[in-house]
């Protein structure tokens, strides 16, 4: 996959913090090699995160996110300091700047102490290097500040130091890239049957990107996969030796290839899948079951990752809502969130339905279902909630017999 074409969701998202003018988007344009940041001596220039795609070697595809000053003031600036620190809750790691000409502020340790408290990798990069009398000693007093911590001596003035901060942002992402979709499950020489619907929904001339990462996955561990059309499953199955080792279908289409697809081949969808690659998926099934218990008139937060043009059709704003009105005879509240706005506050709700979040990473994902959990708020995903409100679920949770069991409980 080319550079340009690796979706934002698969890159590792590097987050630049610091004080108004410690140089963080010098650095970054620094880091990056062009002048995409805006820059300037005087405070404050950033105002809203500035992302770039970039190639950080040796960690392969990233995106550098330039954030406003932990210390920016007013009404407005404060909005921005919360927009910093919801980047660094889906960040995979953190650059955190300091000028190394001024003493380290209180944001700057109070920001360290809550990056160390999420767990987040992060290096210090004390930029203005060129400027500093005694860098050596100024690297020994922030290391006594945060003892443990990663940190170099940059100047994005003249480029030192840089080559050495890209090593370490590329060494502290831990991205465990080689978690297995469905190859687990199989061994090798196993036939797939993948049911992808080809209808007005369906992005023209390409496949979706859970289905596509899906046929890899497979692939990767020498599966064979046969993808059909959800009218096509009952015919493909009658043809003689067809017996796949596992059905993975679009949620859209599950009743009619539950139907299609004989009970002792395990069947599951591409939903399921991706929320247990995401690692959310026992949240998901609890989240699924907790609309047996809503009372009508309840509000109900329908959540998808994409902003422009919403690649999952009616499904969240008017299937969706179809279903569940069958299923308990009551009416509910939706309120619908799209792209990077979800809510910071979600107590009003009883109940938060999730798209597959195909197009948002996976810290992102896990930071809302952690809020969600954090607030007590049952959290699912489209495609698990389709198959709870169709009475399918225990089967397309088959081949996971802990999640199931978790079910059953
Ligand atoms: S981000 Fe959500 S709404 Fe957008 S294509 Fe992926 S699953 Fe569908």
């Amino acid at each position: 996959m080319s550079l340009n074409s690796t979706p934002s969701s698969e890159r590792a998202h590097i987050v630049f913090v610091g004080m108004r003018n410690a140089g963080k988007s010098s650095l970054m344009n620094r880091i990056i090699g062009q002048d995409l940041a805006i820059v300037s001596p005087e405070k404050g220039t950033t105002t809203d995160p500035v992302r770039k795609a970039m190639e950080l070697l040796p960690l392969g595809p990233a995106v550098m996110i330039d954030t406003p000053g932990l210390d920016d003031d007013g009404e407005l600036g404060k909005l921005r300091v919360g927009k910093a620190r919801r980047e660094l809750s889906r960040c995979d790691a953190a650059v955190v700047v300091i000028d190394g000409t001024e003493k380290v502020s209180k944001e700057v340790i109070s920001i360290v102490e809550s990056i160390r408290k999420r767990n987040i990798p992060f290096v210090i990069a004390i930029n203005k290097a060129d400027a500093i009398p005694e860098p050596e000693k100024v690297l020994s007093s922030v290391l006594e500040i945060f003892p443990g911590s990663s940190a170099v001596l940059v100047s994005a003035a003249d480029g030192r130091g840089a080559d050495r901060l890209k090593e370490l942002i590329a060494g502290a992402v831990q991205r465990d890239d080689d978690r297995p979709i469905v190859r687990d499950l199989l061994s090798p020489g196993d036939a797939v049957m993948l049911v992808i619907p080809i209808d007005k929904a369906a992005p023209k001339g390409r496949l979706i990107l859970p289905q596509q990462q899906t046929i890899r996955d497979i692939l990767e561990g020498g599966g064979r996969c046969i993808a059909v059309r959800e009218d096509e499953v009952s015919r493909t199955l009658s043809e003689p030796g067809m017996k796949p080792h596992l059905v993975i279908t679009d949620s859209q289409v599950f009743g009619s290839v539950a139907k299609a697809v004989p009970e002792d081949i395990p069947l599951t969808s591409f939903s399921i899948l991706m929320a247990r690659y995401k690692g959310n998926l026992s949240s998901a099934v609890r989240g699924a079951a907790a609309i047996s218990s809503l009372k009508g008139g309840e509000r109900i937060l329908i959540s998808e990752g994409c902003t422009h043009h919403r690649q999952c059709g009616d499904i969240g704003s008017v299937r969706i809502p179809g279903w569940i009105r069958n299923f308990t005879g009551h009416d509910f509240c939706y309120e619908f969130s799209s792209g990077t706005g979800f809510p910071d506050d979600l107590s009003p709700y009883s109940l938060i339905i999730h798209c597959g979040g195909c197009m948002l990473t996976e810290k992102e994902m896990q930071h809302r279902y952690r809020e969600a959990e954090e607030e007590g708020i049952p959290i699912t995903n489209y495609g698990i909630l389709i198959a709870f409100l169709h009475g399918i679920l225990r089967r397309s949770l088959g081949p996971f017999p802990d999640i199931l069991s978790y079910l059953q409980r």
